[in-house]
């Protein structure tokens, strides 16, 4: 019984920092971002009392901008609250999603940077050989990125040698890649070494299908998505801006999903 003063100071503690929230998911979204990035960001109390998150290299982003934002606003310049909102849909459900539905295209460029890196070596200098599906490919080496990444390659190679016919889907598979998202000004995840195209051929993207072109993401095979999304990756097939090539590894967004189904992890 001797610890029980300390673990209610602990609770106290905890609570007065997340659940005095400027937002209903303030706490759980703080709690996601501290676990996928163990060590690297801590939530913290600005100077004004509002809740902020501490960047590796000192850096300190505050959660909530408290800007109302258009559907665009919030893709271009969003918040950490903006950037966790949009809840990422585990598993078979979510595949025809509303207009601005896109979970995970919301990122703040300076939360990303701050990880994985500013410039392209330094970036670089993080990434490792993985194995995917019998390629080398190269991948972040930071926060479990790599290991996910070569997880997800040994299942999909069990995958593949029960379903050969799965296979043109996922070659060739690439990752880095310096450059803005296609047709925006916006970083690309490739440019951090946490994403990867499957064969593009047959994982389409929005911005270069013809206008009103509806999403074929129930016809790509759900096995792939799921061992994905094991392993930490969101799928851009969940998004109305659909991208049915891309994998990208978000394990905060899938830590929000499965908590508020009332998973553990
Ligand atoms: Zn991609």
């Amino acid at each position: 019984m001797r610890r029980a003063p300390i673990l209610f100071a602990f609770i106290a503690l905890s609570l007065s920092l997340y659940a005095a929230a400027q937002a209903d998911d303030a706490g759980l979204d703080l709690q996601c971002l501290e676990q996928a990035y163990p060590g690297a960001v801590a939530a913290a109390r600005g100077p004004g009392g509002g809740l902020e998150l501490a960047l590796p290299g000192g850096a300190r982003l505050p959660y909530d901008d408290g800007r109302p934002k258009s559907p665009e606003e919030a893709l271009q310049n969003p918040s950490l609250k903006d950037m966790m909102d949009q809840v990422y849909p585990l598993g078979p459900d979510g595949r025809e999603p509303g207009p601005d539905f896109s979970p995970g295209r919301r990122r703040v460029t300076a939360f990303f940077t701050a990880l994985y890196g500013e410039t392209k070596a330094g970036v670089m200098e993080k990434t490792v050989s993985v194995d995917f599906a019998g390629k080398r490919l190269r991948f972040s080496g930071l926060y479990g990125a790599a290991e996910a990444l070569r997880a997800v390659g040994q299942e999909i190679a069990a995958l593949l040698a029960a379903r050969p016919d799965l296979k043109k889907y996922v070659s060739p598979a690439s990752t880095l890649a310096f450059r803005a998202i296609a047709g925006e000004n916006r970083l690309s995840m490739h440019a951090l070494g946490i994403a990867v195209d499957l064969n593009p051929k047959l994982g389409p993207y929005w911005g270069w299908s013809a206008p009103g072109t509806p999403s074929p993401a129930n016809s790509y095979p759900l096995q792939i998505v799921e061992i994905f999304e094991r392993h930490g990756f969101i799928w851009g097939g969940k998004w109305s801006r659909f991208d049915l090539m891309h994998f990208e590894y978000r394990p905060e967004l899938l830590c929000k999903s499965r908590r508020l189904r009332g998973e553990q992890k």
